[in-house]
């Protein structure tokens, strides 16, 4: 975990535009954003992917995905926003540390 840029952001051992932290979350806003509004929630613990999740992270999991719309209303996407979680080489992830993104804002999204 000693070089994970997430863990450090986590740990304020490197420096993240940061909108929201409690003891077990932070949240940052995307480095190279896709939208107007681009932010990721992030545990504080590492964990690779959604992949690793067991039973033991349903909480963490949970109280992450209610922090998406509660978070996504402070930053003012009043219409809606969206989620994405990317798992493994497959699924498109480049930082093996769980995070959600939310975005958007602007013009509409295109289609998945
Ligand atoms: P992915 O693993 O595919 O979900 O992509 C990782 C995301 O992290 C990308 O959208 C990057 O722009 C973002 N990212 C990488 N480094 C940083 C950083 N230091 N601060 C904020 N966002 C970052
Ligand atoms: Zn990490």
């Amino acid at each position: 975990m000693g070089d994970c840029i997430f863990c450090k952001i986590a740990k304020g051992e490197m420096p993240g535009n940061k909108l929201y932290e409690d003891d077990e979350v932070i949240a940052f806003h995307d480095i190279h954003p896709i939208a107007p509004v681009h932010f990721m929630l992030v545990p504080k613990a590492h964990i690779s992917s959604l992949a690793n999740c067991d039973s033991s992270h349903a909480g963490l999991l949970g109280r992450m995905l209610l922090l998406a719309p509660e978070l996504a209303r402070k930053q003012g996407l009043d219409s809606g926003f969206r989620t994405m979680i990317n798992t493994g080489k497959g699924g498109g992830q480049e930082v093996f540390h769980l995070h959600i993104h939310v975005f958007g804002g602007g013009s509409s999204l295109p289609r998945t």
